[in-house]
C-alpha cells in the first residue's frame, strides 16, 4: 500500500468549490464533533473558517492541553554537511548555488555535539544536504555513534533512504525521521525540483512509510508552505499523516508547518502564506489530528511563536543554527535559510515558563 493511491483519489476532489460552499455555521458544527472527517478538515481550512478563528482557537487550545498538557519539547538541528546533488529552486544548498561546501569530520562533529549539548538540548535532529555520495549511510552511522554519547534522542533529516537503510540507522541509534514532501502537487513538483534524485515524486512520498516500516519511533512530515495553494497542501499533508497514523500504530506521526524563508538565490514564493493563514493551518491540524505533535521552527518570529504557543504547538527548536558547524566553528558554512527567532535555549525556556509552559528537554532514552 502507498499513500499515493489515496493521493490519486484526493487530488481531483473539487476542493475550492467545496470550500467556497462552507458557511460559518458549518464550521461551528465541526467544532461540536468528537472525530473529524475529510469534509470537516476542508471546512476548517475554508475561507469561512478564517472569519471565526478565535472560536476555533479555543477548541485547539483545549485539545492541546488535553493531550499534551502545557509542555513543549525542545530540540535543535545539527548540520554536518551542506553538499547536495539536487537543484531545488527554493534552497540555498541547491547544487546550482556556488559556495564553499563543508562536511564535518568526526572530531568536528564531536565538538559541535558538545557545544550544542552544553545548551541543555537533549533531542537532536541530524541534517545534511541530500547527497548519498558525500554523506552515505556509513557516514551517518559514524555521526550517530558520536551523537549517542551526548543526546537521548537522535532524529535525521537526510536524503530519502530505502527501508533496509533506515533499519540499519535505527539499529545504530536513530529513533526519528523527518522528511518533507515540499509540495504534494505532483503536477508542479518537478518545476521546483529541477535536477537530481529528488525529482522522483513517488519515492519521496513513500519515504515516511519506509521509515515507519523500519520501526522508527517517530516520523515527522510536512509541506513547505508557499509552493502551492496552502489550503490544498495542508489538506493533503493532514490526510497523509492520518494515513500513516492509522497504518503504523507503533510510530508517533507529527507534522511541521515550515514557511519559505529567504535563501541565497532570491526565490520568491508562489503563494503568500500570511500569518493568519499559518494560524488557520495550525488550528485545522490540531482539530483533525488531536494527538499529533506539531513543530514550529525558528523560521517564525519570536512574537508569532509566542502567540501560537497555546494553539497547538508541541515541539520547538531554540537558538538553532542552519549552517554546518554553526554551534562551534568560527568558519561556519552557508545557512540553508535565514532563521527569524534568534533567542537561545535559555531565553526560549524562560519565555515558556513565563507563559506557564514546561520546557521538555528529554522524554526518551535509547537503551
Ligand atoms: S531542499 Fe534539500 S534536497 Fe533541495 S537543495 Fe536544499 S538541501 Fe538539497
Amino acid at each position: 500500500m502507498s499513500f499515493y493511491l489515496i493521493y490519486k483519489q484526493l487530488k481531483d476532489v473539487p476542493i475550492e468549490t467545496y470550500m467556497q460552499s462552507v458557511s460559518e455555521a458549518d464550521v461551528r458544527v465541526v467544532l461540536t464533533k468528537q472525530e473529524l472527517n475529510q469534509e470537516d478538515l476542508l471546512a476548517l481550512l475554508s475561507p469561512a473558517a478564517e472569519r471565526i478563528l478565535e472560536e476555533i482557537a479555543e477548541q485547539a487550545h483545549r485539545l492541546t492541553v488535553q493531550h499534551f498538557g502545557k509542555t513543549i519539547q525542545l530540540f535543535n538541528p545539527l548540520y554536518v554537511s551542506d553538499y547536495c546533488v539536487n537543484h531545488c529552486t527554493y534552497c540555498s544548498f541547491s547544487v546550482t548555488n556556488e559556495f564553499e561546501r563543508k562536511i564535518l569530520t568526526e572530531e568536528e562533529i564531536e565538538v559541535e555535539a558538545q557545544t550544542l549539548r552544553a545548551t541543555g538540548i537533549e533531542h537532536v535532529l541530524l541534517l545534511t544536504g541530500e547527497s548519498k555520495q558525500h554523506t552515505p549511510v556509513s557516514y551517518l552511522k559514524d555521526c550517530v555513534k558520536i551523537l549517542r554519547k551526548y543526546f537521548s534522542s537522535i532524529a535525521i533529516e537526510v536524503n530519502p533512504l530505502d527501508t533496509e537503510e533506515y533499519e540499519e540507522l535505527f539499529a545504530a541509534g536513530v529513533d526519528g525521521v523527518t522528511v518533507y514532501q515540499e509540495t504534494y502537487n505532483e503536477d508542479i513538483y518537478k518545476q521546483y525540483h529541477v535536477k537530481g534524485p529528488k525529482r522522483n515524486y513517488l519515492y519521496r512520498l513513500d519515504t515516511p512509510e519506509r521509515a515507519c516500516e523500519a520501526g522508527m519511533r517517530s516520523v515527522n512530515i510536512g509541506a513547505l508552505l508557499g509552493l502551492d495553494d496552502w489550503r490544498k497542501e495542508v489538506f493533503l499533508m493532514a490526510m497523509h499523516a492520518q494515513y500513516l497514523q492509522t497504518t503504523y500504530l507503533g510510530t508517533e506521526i507529527s507534522v511541521s508547518l515550515p514557511r519559505i524563508r529567504p535563501t541565497i538565490g532570491d526565490f520568491i514564493p508562489t503563494t503568500a502564506v500570511y500569518d493568519r493563514y499559518l494560524v488557520q493551518c495550525m488550528l485545522a491540524l490540531r482539530l483533525f489530528l488531536p494527538r499529533s505533535g506539531i513543530t514550529l521552527s525558528t523560521r517564525e518570529s519570536p512574537e508569532l511563536r509566542d502567540h501560537l504557543l497555546p494553539l497547538g504547538v508541541t515541539k520547538m527548536s531554540a537558538g538553532a543554527s542552519t549552517e554546518v558547524g554553526g554551534y562551534s566553528q568560527d568558519d561556519k558554512g552557508t545557512n540553508q535559510f535565514e532563521i527569524s527567532d534568534e533567542r537561545n535555549v535559555n531565553e526560549i525556556s524562560e519565555a515558556l515558563i513565563r507563559k506557564g509552559y514546561q520546557p521538555i528537554y528529554k522524554d526518551w532514552v535509547h537503551l
